[in-house]
Order: structure tokens, then sequence, then C-alpha cells
């Protein structure tokens, strides 16, 4: 039976990953056809909510090629778009000297050692001793969540991709002897591609498993966003306007958060970790109260004249993390019956948004040209995010998220 449509490049999933990958394709003139589950922008994936965190400062010097190719890239959607969805900060990396990776991410991120009192006053205590406190200047920066993915979607749009949301992919069908492949849908609808892009975030295990067998070992968290009142009077040093930082504090608990941004009067505080979920069958009040516990400590130890913890949160958003065993992104064709026709980008375990306008390029790159040309030229190395790495022992700890 002939399918309904035939599309150069099919995408999906439309989170930042897919809505990127289907602006890169469709902008080289490719056919493309972008398919997701659920309501555009809904809040069911990774993608969703107010903030993401750019940095350069990483543990692991695989990364930071990979977040300059993005700003470029978000530098030049946001010309297309005519608005902006990235606002430049300085970053800020606090943590104890002992910690390698703190240093390593420091180093990574032309960062440099700072007096944070003289910097930012009163606002945080961190022990003279043994501490580090690095700050990369615009080595930082806000990227409003929803609005990126809304504004890479709407682009894709402009540059001739079909999207179609409600629409959940079951089954992708290898036609035999020939070319490309068959996307079923659940209710049944089939459409053919040369090749397609999986960025189904935290399903992508589920969906592998199902299409090809393969077990990617990707698990989801279940995660927050909490967003804490900032004491009467100190509401605007902790604003980017005032030149306060994105900032990572390393050790243990690990915390992140970026400037006073987007809720005024409120900061957004994070733990960078999360009770294992299933993505649909979700708890949504599994690891909120040790998650709240954790950064209140984590505040009133580090920023106690600054921060509001006696009534918790007082914003709490739900999202999901996709960790593989390293944090390490997978990026890589399916390959078996599929070869070079099916491209997985997933894995993203947390530190992903910032890359994904990168990651869209690469993708479509691969899918089209067999190889990712524009990421090879930035100096990007691919070779750690193939699926096979996980064949031997997963290595590396490093902490990589948000
Ligand atoms: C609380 C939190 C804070 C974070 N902070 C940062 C940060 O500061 N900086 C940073 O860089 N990263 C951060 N991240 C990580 C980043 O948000 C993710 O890496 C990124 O959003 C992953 O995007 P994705 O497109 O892979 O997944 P998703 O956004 O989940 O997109 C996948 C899409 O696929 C769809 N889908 C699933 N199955 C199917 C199917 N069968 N058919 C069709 N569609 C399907 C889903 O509905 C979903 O829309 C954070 C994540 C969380 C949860």
């Amino acid at each position: 039976m002939a399918a309904e449509c035939r599309f150069d490049v099919i995408v999906l999933g439309a989170g930042i990953m897919g809505s990127c990958a289907a602006h890169a394709a469709a902008s080289r003139g490719a056919t493309v056809l972008l398919l997701e589950r659920f309501d555009l922008l809904h809040h069911l994936g990774s993608s969703n909510g107010l903030s993401r965190t750019i940095r350069d400062a990483y543990p692991k010097a695989r990364y930071p090629p990979m977040v300059r190719l993005a700003r470029r890239l978000w530098a030049s959607a946001e010309e297309d778009a005519g608005y902006r969805v990235l606002t430049p900060s300085a970053h800020l990396s606090i943590g104890p000297r002992s910690d390698a990776s703190l240093l390593a991410a420091v180093r990574n991120g032309g960062g440099a050692e700072v007096d944070v009192d003289e910097r930012w006053p009163g606002v945080f205590r961190v022990p003279d001793d043994g501490w580090v406190t690095a700050v990369s200047e615009l080595g930082g920066g806000v990227l409003n969540a929803t609005k990126a993915v809304a504004m890479f979607q709407a682009l894709a749009v402009s540059k001739g991709a079909v999207v179609r949301d409600n629409t959940e992919v079951v089954a992708i069908v290898k036609k035999a002897g020939e070319n490309g492949v068959r996307v079923v849908t659940s209710k049944g609808e089939e459409f053919d591609g040369a090749k397609c892009i999986v960025t189904v975030g935290a399903w992508t295990s589920k969906l592998v498993k199902s299409v090809a067998g393969v077990d990617l070992p990707i698990q989801p968290l279940h995660m927050l966003s909490l967003y804490w009142k900032i004491k009467p009077g100190h509401e605007h040093e902790l604003t980017v306007e005032a030149g306060f930082p994105t900032f990572s504090s390393h050790g243990d608990p690990h915390v992140y958060s970026t400037p006073s941004l987007e809720l005024p009067g409120l900061i957004k505080i994070n733990y960078d970790s999360g009770p294992p979920c299933d993505p649909d069958r979700r708890d949504w009040s599994s690891g909120v109260d040790d998650a709240a516990a954790r950064v209140a400590g984590w505040i009133e130890e580090f920023m106690p004249g600054h921060v509001e913890t006696a009534d918790g949160p007082v914003v709490r958003q739900s999202c999901m993390y996709s960790m593989t065993p390293d944090k390490d992104f997978v990026i890589d064709f399916l390959g078996g019956e599929f070869g070079q026709d099916v491209v997985i980008g997933a894995g993203f375990s947390g530190h992903g948004f910032k890359m994904g306008p990168a990651v869209g390029i690469i993708l479509s790159e691969m899918a089209i040209d067999g190889q990712a040309r524009t990421a090879a030229e930035a100096g990007v190395e691919l070779q750690h995010f193939r699926i096979n790495r996980f064949e031997g022992n997963p290595t590396g700890n490093n902490n990589n998220a948000h």
C-alpha cells in the first residue's frame, strides 16, 4: 500500500532537538515532516519551561566547541526570527578546590578566579579556604526555553517544513529492497521518508527497542525547576541587568541557577538530580520534597542573606532528564537493517538544551549527507557519542548536567 506522503526527512519529536533538526533540514531545501506525539509546546517532556542555562564551562573538553557552534546558530536564528531568546551573562563556578571536574570546567570555559564578595557584595558565603570561585565573562546566559522551541518550529515552517502534533509514531519500518523508511502512527497513518531523525527524548529507549530491538541505556529522571523568593530589597541585585551570573555549585548537592529574569522577584535554583521515572507513568510528586530540602540547605549555607527558604520554593515545574551512564549524548546512525537511514539524537542527560541548534544541524547533515560537515569544521568531535560505546563498560561520571 502506498504511504500518504513522501518526504526527504521525517523528524520524530518536536522538543528542542527535533525542532532544530527540522529547521536545519528544511533550510537545506529538504522536504521535512516533523511529527509530535502531544500538543506542540506541551509540558510532558524535557524542553518545557521558562529558562535554560547556556555555559561554556564544561569538565569534558568535547563540549565547549559544540556550545560555541550553538551560540553562532542561536544568534543566526534570532536574526532570522527578529526576536531574542538568549540573554547573555557571566557564568560563575563554585566548588571545592579538590574537585578535579570543577577545575577542568573552569579551564575549558576560560574562567578566572575572582573574589565573589567584591564582585557580588554580601550575596555568597563561600569558605575562604580550599574553595574555588571562578567567572567566565559572557560564558553564561539564559535561554527562554519554550520561546526558543517555538522559534525553531516557526522558522522550520517558514522554510517549508510540515509540522503535525498529536501524532504518535509507533513504528519505523525498513522497506525491503527500497531506500528509505516508512513511519507508522498510532492512528494508522503512514509516511515515507528517505531519512528519519529520531529525537523523542525520554521515550527513546522504548521506541528504539520496539523498532530495532536495540537496548539503549537511557534512563528518564523526574526533575524539577524550583523558583525561590528573593528577600525584600535584594530583588534587583540578583537580576541579569545588575550583572548577576548563571552559576553552578559543584560538590554535594550539585545545584545550579539562572539570574532573576523570567519571574521578577524570584530566582531559579535547581538540584541536579531526581528519581528515575517511566515517561508514560509519572508520579508527579516523587523527589519533590527531597530536591526542595537539598536546595534549601544549600541556600542556607551559601546565599543565606538573599534568598528565602522558610516557605520552600514558590514555583515548581516538572521536567525529565534522559540520562546515559556517562552523561554524554547519543548522536549516531541506528545501524542494523536501517543503516544510515535512521539517525538518533538522544540521551542529552540534562544538559542538551543549550546545544540544540548545533545538535539539530549535526543530525540533519548526518541524515542528508551521511556526515556532519558543519560540526567537523567547528572542531566538534562526534566520535564519543556513538551507540557502540555502551557495548563495553560505560566510563566517566563528571558533573555535566544543566
Ligand atoms: C529541569 C530541567 C532543567 C534543565 N536545565 C538545562 C540547562 O540549564 N541547560 C541545558 O542545556 N539543558 C538543560 N536541561 C536539559 C534539556 O532541557 C534537554 O536536554 C533537552 O530539552 C532535550 O530535548 P529533546 O528534544 O531531546 O527532548 P524533548 O523535549 O522531551 O522532546 C522529545 C519529544 O518527542 C516527543 N515524542 C516522544 N515519543 C514520540 C513518538 N512516539 N512520536 C512522536 N513524538 C514523540 C515528545 O512528546 C517530546 O515532545 C534541563 C532539563 C530539565 C528537565
